[in-house]
């Protein structure tokens, strides 16, 4: 990635959970000023702003670690696990879309090796978009995520009931956006994160409406351990 790529990357992951520490900042003021003052309603505005600024602190810190040395933020992660934070993440934004969340997971998933806050972060904006899709579809409106094992691949799938893809050829390209207020970075890092996992992002169109993306990351087959003899040479 291009560094001017790199800081609209860092702008954009940003922004979201700084407007939530903004919007938790004002309600604060509101319940402390209000007469008599609510101190339990201002008390979880501010566990919200703490939240919402370590994920900011969280995503610049491994944003920042794509452009440095690979693998250094790797550790064994679940899938289940992964798919669940995100989702949890995104739970106060679903039910401002009215859509209700599904969730199918294989049982027995392998745990992969992964920086774990950027491959959260992908299915965080998978999961946004997908939201953001259906925001003016007229059926109910129903986000479902799975995640399965094939072929020595984790596959996460994110799937919408939304307007569909209208440029399924660019939605990749940094700063593509049919948003009003879109910047068009989001697909563009969730991309850059998958192949710095050795992993592919895709979208597929669903019969009959909505998109479907795909996260598929390789896990690696444990081997067995190496024998190594005294002197130190490797059998
Ligand atoms: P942004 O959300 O800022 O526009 P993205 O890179 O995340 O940036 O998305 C680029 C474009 O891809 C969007 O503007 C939209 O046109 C399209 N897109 C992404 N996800 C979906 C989806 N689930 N359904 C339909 N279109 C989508």
């Amino acid at each position: 990635m291009k560094l001017a790529e790199l800081s609209a990357s860092i702008a954009h992951e940003v922004s979201h959970p700084l407007t939530s520490v903004l919007t938790s900042s004002n309600a604060c003021q509101r319940w402390l000023k209000a007469n008599p003052p609510n101190i339990e309603r201002a008390l979880l505005a501010i566990e919200r702003i703490t939240r919402a600024a370590n994920a900011a602190c969280d995503v610049v810190n491994h944003i920042r670690a794509l452009s440095t040395q690979p693998g250094v933020t790797r550790e064994l992660v679940a899938p289940q696990s992964l798919v669940e934070e995100a989702r949890d993440l995104m739970a106060d934004d679903a039910s401002r879309y009215f859509v209700r969340m599904e969730l199918a997971v294989e049982s027995d998933l392998p745990s992969i090796v992964v920086d774990r806050i950027q491959i959260r972060q992908v299915l965080v904006n998978l999961i946004r978009n997908g939201l953001e899709a259906m925001e003016f579809v007229p059926r109910s409106r129903v986000l479902r995520m799975s995640v399965e094992c094939t072929d020595h691949t984790v596959r996460f799938a994110i799937s919408d009931c939304g307007m569909g893809l209208k440029f399924p050829d660019r939605i990749f390209e940094p700063f593509f956006t049919t948003k009003f207020q879109g910047m068009g970075m989001g697909l563009a890092i969730c991309r850059a994160i998958a192949d710095a996992h050795g992993g592919r992002l895709f979208a597929k169109q669903n019969d009959p409406y909505g998109t479907t993306f795909e996260l598929a990351l390789p896990f690696e087959v444990p081997s067995l351990p190496e024998v190594v003899e005294p002197s130190g040479s490797t059998l």
